[in-house]
């Protein structure tokens, strides 16, 4: 482009935006599960790393963990107890996006999301197919489902039972006594302690959600982001969340920044969250007020009812190219096993490790 012609357009630009493409620096910010996911997407950054080989690395060391039951190995199941992840990638350098959603047995998705992108003509793969084209890159299979998934899915099946008397994962009629589920669940699952236990029974009673969603800004000015999920747990089989769809669970616009999401995906579909939120940072909105402005389009679906709000949870998280940075939850506090103040999300600077901030909140919940 001659430099008149760019003149005249960065002139076109709203004025935010124009100062969005001011000077940057190295920045991650993500959920707030994603402290060495932070760490590690800038130790890469770091090493003079792209922005989005650094969000998979990232990410990656959420998905291999088996103790993050909402993302890659160890996730919680489908309603059939089978393991199924979602995840998408955008490159912000190249505007290129990749995804894949309803995958079984592959366990970094985020990185099969980048090979998506890379490696097809293609933007999003799913189920039989995308575990096909997996096995065409030679990627290796894993059984995804973990003890303590197992037990908790167990836990879920268990707690349907007695509702409408249809339920057959029950005692039968012929057993000497019914037991309570948290007795059932000791005696099949003897190495369990019971702090596993109790979370084990409140996952079953309240399916979670939980996702990693990782955006990466390094000191060019490039951006790049990744969102990778197990979804809902006890799923329908084949429900994809937001996490996989790209203006959804993830969005990077190269002139402006980059926004994701965790929490209920259903919500986020149907606002387009991330896109929304990078287009209210063109028209000059800050990060924060951005995730802020999305939140309320969803409780405005809702008529904006507390009680049917107060049923779910939803976070955004947004980095604009300059570096200014936010995050906001629809509510204060998640109301599981006892209330639980500040939702928060992690970021990494690059001057030391990273470290967790308070996300804004457009509702707050009554504390029990
Ligand atoms: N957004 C994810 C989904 O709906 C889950 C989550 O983030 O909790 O699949």
């Amino acid at each position: 482009m001659r430099r008149r012609d760019w003149l005249a357009m960065n002139a076109a630009l709203p004025l935010a935006a124009r100062a969005a493409q001011a000077g940057s620096k190295d920045l991650v910010i993500s959920s707030a599960n994603g402290l060495k996911a932070c760490a590690k997407a800038m130790e890469v950054l770091k090493a003079g790393g792209d922005t989005l080989e650094a969000a998979v690395a990232g990410v990656t060391l959420v998905e291999d963990d088996p103790n993050d039951t909402s993302v890659g190995y160890g996730g919680l199941p489908n309603e059939e107890g089978v393991v199924e992840l979602d995840a998408s990638v955008m490159h912000g350098p190249t505007r290129r996006a990749g995804s894949v959603a309803a995958v079984r047995n592959i366990k970094n998705v985020a990185r099969l999301a980048k090979l998506v992108m890379e490696q097809t003509d293609h933007i999003m793969l799913v189920g039989e197919g995308a575990l096909r084209f997996a096995r065409a890159w030679g990627i290796e299979e894993t059984n995804l489902l973990t003890e303590r998934a197992r037990m908790a899915w167990i836990a879920w099946k268990q707690s349907l039972r007695g509702r409408e008397g249809n339920n057959n994962w029950t005692d039968g009629l012929d057993s000497p006594r019914m037991l309570k589920a948290a007795e059932r669940l000791r005696r099949q699952f003897p190495q369990a302690g019971e702090e596993l236990i109790a979370w084990a029974l409140d996952v079953a009673a309240n399916p979670p959600t939980g996702t990693i969603n990782l955006l990466a800004l390094n000191a060019r000015g490039e951006i790049s982001g990744v969102t990778t999920t197990s979804g809902l747990a006890w799923k329908i089989p084949g429900r994809v969340g937001d996490s996989p769809i790209i203006g959804a669970g993830l969005y990077v616009d190269q002139d402006v920044g980059a926004a994701g999401s965790t929490g209920r995906g259903e919500e986020n579909i149907r606002i387009a969250g991330a896109h929304t939120i990078v287009e209210m940072m063109r028209q000059g909105m800050a990060p924060r007020e951005a995730c802020l402005e999305a939140l309320k389009r969803i409780a405005r679906n809702f008529r904006n009812d507390a009680e049917v709000l107060n049923r779910f949870d939803i976070n955004f998280y947004a980095l604009r190219k300059d570096g200014a940075y936010g995050a906001a939850s629809l509510w204060d506090g998640r109301q599981r096993r006892g209330y639980r103040a500040d939702i928060q999300f992690a970021v990494n600077d690059g001057t030391g490790p990273s470290r967790l901030e308070k996300c804004a909140n457009l509702l707050e919940r009554k504390r029990p």
